[in-house]
């Protein structure tokens, strides 16, 4: 069996770049009704020696790699590269092309294990891989909250660098709705802890989430929250309401409906509006969201931004769709796009067939889905 080294599905789009090193399996809550990350699965956390394993064989990988690209003759090291997972090779490979400086910890919140054994891990992480500047993780707030800032602070110390929080939504209705398992201030309880110890914290804010019913509260309470935060980064996800999850079956019950993308976008607008008092740097980073060009840092931006939303909304409801069907086909990246004539007639076009079918809205509503999936 080829040597390898343990890795989770799920990274975020920010750490394409960086070593994946798996200290726990799944999500330990796995209850939020609009996730199917991780459903059907257990959640564990593996031993300290497991993963130190696992980065002594990155190190073998790593170390021959760069042997097979410094020396001209790589004959003599190639029987034993052959003796390696040959898409973790790969994987390993991409990683030192960029240099070997980051690393993300899967899976959900790893940040769960216990802060002494995280300890031992970062150190001999950065005994064996030298190269590595910043080391990140998920972690969910409530895990946040049981360890001290003494404790955050000493992670900070041995090499964490930033946590990525799945804040979602902002609004206590929507939270619980949505099992999320936290309350809105024990959300601005813990990114304050981290940002005390020092820690980049970056906050994921899921559009759409509070459905037809709370689609003013969503991004109002949202904003508020994240003002009390006031994170590094604010990362902007559109939700897709994919099945075998709870909201899927609550949907179909008539517990909770869906927005439509134009309410999301206006949904959008009243966050940017309310975001009051902080320099984060906000961040459209996901082919989800529908206006893909919303990027800057808070306060400076934030007036180019709005003017960004209120150009899609307002489009007559023609080119509003010309554009949703274009963005979630894969032609358009940015509201910009529309202004090349080959694309937006080639939009035009496929807009109208399917309106003539009455098929349009399914058509995006699948093409939606498709992204989720991939
Ligand atoms: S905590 Fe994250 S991974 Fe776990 S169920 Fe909720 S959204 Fe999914």
């Amino acid at each position: 069996m080829a040597l390898a080294f343990e890795q989770g599905p799920i990274r975020p789009p920010s750490e394409a770049h960086s070593l994946l090193i798996r200290l726990t399996r799944n999500c330990p809550w796995n209850k939020c009704a609009f996730c199917n990350a991780y459903k059907g699965t257990t959640f564990s956390v593996r031993t300290v020696e497991d993963i130190k394993r696992d980065i002594d064989t990155i190190a073998e990988m790593s170390r021959l790699i760069t042997r097979a690209q410094q020396e001209n003759n790589v004959s003599e090291l190639q029987a034993r590269l052959h003796e390696l997972d040959q898409y973790q090779l790969y994987h390993v490979a991409n990683w030192l092309s960029y240099g070997g400086k980051t690393v993300f910890l899967q899976d959900a919140n790893s940040l769960l294990m216990k802060t002494a054994a995280l300890l031992e891990i970062l150190g001999y992480l950065k005994e064996k891989l030298p190269t590595v500047e910043r080391i990140t993780s998920y972690a969910r707030s409530t895990t946040l909250l049981r360890k001290s800032v003494d404790e955050l602070a000493q992670l900070k110390q041995a090499g964490i660098s930033r946590v990525h929080v799945g804040l979602e939504s902002g609004c206590d209705a929507v939270l619980k709705f949505m099992d999320k398992g936290i309350t809105a201030q024990q959300h601005i309880d813990a990114g304050k802890k981290v940002k005390a110890a020092g820690i980049s914290l970056s906050e994921y804010v899921l559009l759409g989430l509070g459905g037809r019913k709370w689609a003013r509260e969503h991004p109002f309470d949202t904003a508020r929250v994240i003002s009390a935060i006031n994170p590094d980064y604010i990362r902007l996800r559109t939700l897709a309401v994919v099945e075998n999850t709870p909201l899927f079956t609550k949907m179909q019950q008539g517990e909770w409906e869906e927005q439509s993308d134009t309410n999301t976008v206006e949904e959008e607008k009243i966050f940017l509006e309310n975001l009051n008092g902080i320099d984060s740097r906000l961040l459209s980073d996901h082919s989800m969201n529908l206006l893909g060009e919303i990027n800057g840092r808070l306060p400076h931006n934030k007036p180019a931004m709005l003017r960004i939303v209120d150009s899609f909304l307002a489009l007559p409801e023609e080119e509003k769709n010309n554009y949703i069907l274009g963005r979630r086909w894969g032609l358009y990246n940015r509201l910009g796009d529309m202004q090349d004539p080959s694309r937006h007639e080639r939009v035009k076009n496929t807009l109208r067939s399917l309106q003539s079918q009455g098929t349009l809205d399914a058509t995006i509503a699948n093409l939606k889905y498709q992204m989720v999936r991939v």
